[in-house]
């Protein structure tokens, strides 16, 4: 598969942190809740009734395999509304004149954009910074905790570099000192322990759609005893909590979806995390000047992000696509902007090196053959764009940034 020019154009997806297909088990569940099943939970007759048990018995389905009761499980529209839910919720709770709020420089911009706008309204934000590998230290957060925090919030795991955080340690001093603390655990559903009493968590987000379930549907796990309030007013539905009308196929959707990640868990991560590594290392070592951003250990098996020096990510992305193979630079929110990722550049990676960095997400379903094809297609691309490059000198075979 060396000549990739002559054959025939594959389609290859490698941006799973972006999003996944629905699994065709977790489509056949729903479908009978989008026709027959289609009465509103909440009413009293028997369409209604029909329906209000499929989603009981999904939010049974779901507490149990993360270990909560099923009234600490709210259904959500998506990650982004339960990230806000947490931190504006835990804001407004906080009795203190002034609150303030610990997150960490590299969140999803479902957290950061929401910490912005908060600190628009009077809130004090600590963004507490990572090594290089991109990961947060425990005592750094424990030294930007304030006695007026209200909140500490630490992703799972990036989004970006798949970096691991130490959610547990954390979460066990935030108890202690008697501070909320919310976990956006939105990539981890696939790969990592989501046990709320493990993590020691008092709120976590998750998002369908990040592991084989429909789009549109999210959880906030809210542990008994954590006040929130509202931020959706309207009915009573979720335990007057969050109001709209129950999404009643999405949610049975959701929990088939989380049941199969559970139950793939160790199989996934044995051969996703095998076949990764393989293409980091044939990458590193077969295209000239890249690197890999983030570390290699306390990282999501299925994440790669690599920058190629003298190149723009954006380039790479738009030839790898020519070649049908689907990639990300930078998170989806980054890319239309020409700002590299926060996340890159909060790993102390020079920004000229940070505008060369791609995502490449696996996926369940990723084969060893379509790794070899895009290991050709990477180094036929990066070769390609150097040329191009005003950074890169062919001839000397390497480059300088001006
Ligand atoms: C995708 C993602 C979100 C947003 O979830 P949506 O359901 O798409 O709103 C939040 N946090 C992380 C880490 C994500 O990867």
């Amino acid at each position: 598969m060396s000549d990739v020019s002559n054959q025939a154009k594959p389609q290859i997806y490698l941006d799973h942190a972006a999003t996944t297909p629905v699994d065709p088990i977790v489509l056949e569940r729903m479908i009978p809740y989008f026709g027959s099943t289609f009465g509103n939970p909440s009413s009293w007759h028997g369409y209604g009734r029909a329906a209000l048990h499929a989603v009981d018995a999904a939010r049974d389905k779901i507490a149990s395999l993360i270990g909560a009761k099923p009234a600490e499980i709210y259904f959500t529209s998506c990650g982004t509304e339960s990230d806000n839910w947490a931190l504006r919720g835990a804001v407004r709770q906080s009795n203190k004149p002034v609150k303030h709020i610990v997150t960490t420089a590299i969140e999803h911009p479902a957290i950061l954009d929401t910490c912005s706008d908060l600190e628009k309204q009077g809130v004090e934000v600590t963004y507490v910074g990572v090594d290089n590998s991109g990961i947060v230290s425990v005592d750094a957060i424990k030294e930007a905790i304030k006695s007026n925090t209200a909140i500490v919030s630490v992703m799972t795991a990036n989004n970006e570099i798949g970096s691991i955080q130490p959610i547990a340690e954390i979460g066990d001093y935030c108890r202690d000192e008697g501070i909320y603390f919310h976990t956006d655990a939105v990539q981890a559903a696939e790969s990592e322990n989501l046990n709320v009493n493990d993590l020691n968590v008092d709120m976590l987000s998750l998002s369908a759609h990040k592991f084989h379930g429909p789009k549109g549907i999210g959880i906030l796990y809210i542990r008994s005893g954590v006040k929130l309030g509202r931020i959706i007013t309207g009915g009573h539905q979720e335990r007057g909590q969050r109001a709209g009308t129950t999404n009643t196929p999405l949610i049975v959707g959701m929990a088939e979806a989380l049941a199969i990640a559970v139950e793939k868990r160790e199989e996934y991560v044995m051969r996703i995390s095998k076949l990764r590594d393989y293409f980091i290392d044939r990458a590193l070592s077969e295209v000239p000047y890249s690197r890999l951003n983030g570390g290699r250990i306390k990282r999501l098996p299925n994440n790669a992000n690599l920058s190629f020096e003298y190149i723009e990510g954006e380039s790479l992305l738009m030839m790898l696509d020519n070649k049908g193979i689907a990639v990300s630079s930078g998170s989806a929110c980054a890319s239309g902007s020409l700002e590299p990722s926060h996340v890159i550049l909060a790993l102390k990676v020079p920004p000229e090196i940070a505008h060369g960095s791609v995502r490449f997400s696996l996926g369940r379903d990723t084969k060893k053959e379509e790794i070899d094809y895009v290991i050709d297609a990477l180094k036929a691309s990066v070769e390609r764009l150097r040329v191009i490059s005003p950074l890169f000198n062919v001839e000397k075979g390497t480059g300088h940034y001006v």
